[in-house]
């Protein structure tokens, strides 16, 4: 960036010195043009009121070293006294600009460039009293000439710029970016290097994604170190049993409740893989969710019916009221998060305990509560119980069959659908969990 910035700055100063070169010459040309043709208006004026015999007399003007030139043409073009030539030899004048514009005008100015273009003729012409032209000519230097002969200066001039120009920028390039670039190593830092304000947003925006970065990768390291921890108890136990059975140590009696363990270790490790592998998939889902026209009503109907056994199992009431709800979501991902959510108030309540959900539209949004009347969540645990592999009583959840993922599963889906997802819990009490789409 400081190399372009430095290019281009300094290309449009160059350009720009150039344009000025340029157009200071031609200035200074036009300028020169009215200082010649102020002269030879000043000699004509001179010449007319002295006559043409003082011309004549004036023998300077028959001198060619002096450059300048004095004719007298008649009204039909005819030249009647020439300073530099025999007035006799010279042809016929009429057809001349200088000429041409003083007699309709009065007087007239024109330039000639000679054959070489080295030199160029300025003439004034005045239409006289008696109806003749009198006109004066100077031979000068063309512009090219001048221009060819200051192109050295100017060459000079403009690479001298040139190097003025490239230090100049270099040092306002250089004021301009040491700012972002000390913020570029300092991203980490606090307190926030002297920046512009205009770039602390970005600066802010950068850094709260960094540190999005380092936790997302913070969690995933957990996450790993706990799904191994949480595998390893199962297989343990497997490994452990099958190996007294093997090894013949266990006897006739004992061999029905160690395959009953194994068989429960099993079923612990199919669930666990099971809810990791949907939250990976969760994880994974950076696009869209497929979503249709979804009444939740029925939806809710289907899981209460599913789960009335267990429910009856723990002497929990399961109840569902409200209304037909139909709002656009994912089918299968509403399925899991109303199963998660009533699996969790019937698992954790006390026999003789309610669950009741609900199913309604609130200010024109869908929204459903899941209330039990269980052992509920203190304080300090209410925050983390959406974590993943958080569990308030490891060995309650663990003889439910609970892997500690059910609630990380439902914070994951209320955020695919972008609802909102809020909890109310008292401990012997109970709990309520309410989602609003
Ligand atoms: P689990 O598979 O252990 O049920 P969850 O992620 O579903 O995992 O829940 C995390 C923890 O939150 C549970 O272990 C339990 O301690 C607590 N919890 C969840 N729902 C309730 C509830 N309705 N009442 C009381 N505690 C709950």
């Amino acid at each position: 960036m400081r190399r372009k910035l430095n290019t281009q700055i300094l290309m449009i100063t160059e350009t720009a010195v150039l344009i000025a070169l340029i157009l200071t010459s031609l200035v200074s040309y036009e300028l020169f043009k009215n200082e010649v043709f102020h002269n030879l208006k000043t000699y004509v004026e001179i010449f007319e009121q002295t006559g043409l015999e003082a011309v004549e007399r004036y023998d300077t003007f028959k001198n060619k070293e002096n450059n300048l030139r004095v004719t007298v043409i008649g009204k039909d073009g005819g030249v009647i006294y020439d300073s530099y030539a025999d007035a006799g030899s010279l042809e016929n004048h009429l057809e001349r600009p200088e000429v041409q514009e003083a007699l309709k005008d009065g007087s007239g100015y024109a330039v000639r460039q000679s054959t070489t273009m080295s030199m160029s003729t300025f003439y004034y012409a005045k239409l006289l009293e008696d109806g003749n032209i009198l006109r004066v000519g100077e031979e000068t230097t063309s512009f090219y000439r001048l221009l060819l002969g200051t192109l050295p200066i100017l060459a000079a001039l403009a690479v001298l710029l040139f190097f003025l120009c490239y230090l100049i920028t270099h040092l306002v390039v250089g004021n301009f970016m040491t700012p972002i670039e000390r913020m570029a190593d300092s991203l980490d830092s606090e307190p926030s290097p002297d920046v512009y304000p205009e770039l602390k947003p970005f600066l802010r925006k950068i850094r709260k994604q960094h540190e999005d970065i380092l936790q997302s990768a913070q969690i995933r390291q957990e996450f790993t170190a706990n799904v191994t921890h949480e595998l390893k108890t199962p297989l343990a136990a497997i490994s452990g049993y099958s190996e007294l059975i093997e090894s013949g140590i266990a006897g006739e009696q004992d061999i029905h409740h160690f395959a009953e363990e194994i068989h429960k270790s099993a079923n612990r490790l199919l669930a666990l893989i099971n809810d990791i592998i949907h939250l990976s998939e969760l994880d994974s889902t950076r696009q869209e969710i497929d979503r249709a026209q979804l009444d939740l009503y029925a939806v809710a109907r289907d899981c209460i019916e599913n789960l009335q056994v267990s429910a009856e199992k723990h002497q929990v009431l399961l109840q569902l009221h409200g209304e037909s709800c139909v709002a656009e979501l994912n089918k299968s991902m509403i399925e899991e998060l109303f199963y998660n959510l009533c699996d969790n108030a019937i698992n954790y309540n006390v026999p003789g305990g309610r669950v009741d959900v609900t199913v309604q539209t609130e200010e024109g949004r869908a929204v459903i509560r899941v209330k039990d009347t269980g052992i509920g969540i203190s304080p300090e645990h209410q925050e983390r119980i959406f974590e993943r592999f958080y569990r308030v009583d490891k060995s309650r959840s663990k003889s439910t069959g609970g892997t500690g993922l059910g609630l990380a599963i439902v914070k994951h889906i209320v955020a695919q659908h972008q609802a909102e997802l809020s909890m109310i819990s008292e401990p012997g009490v109970g709990t309520e969990i309410k989602v609003v789409f």
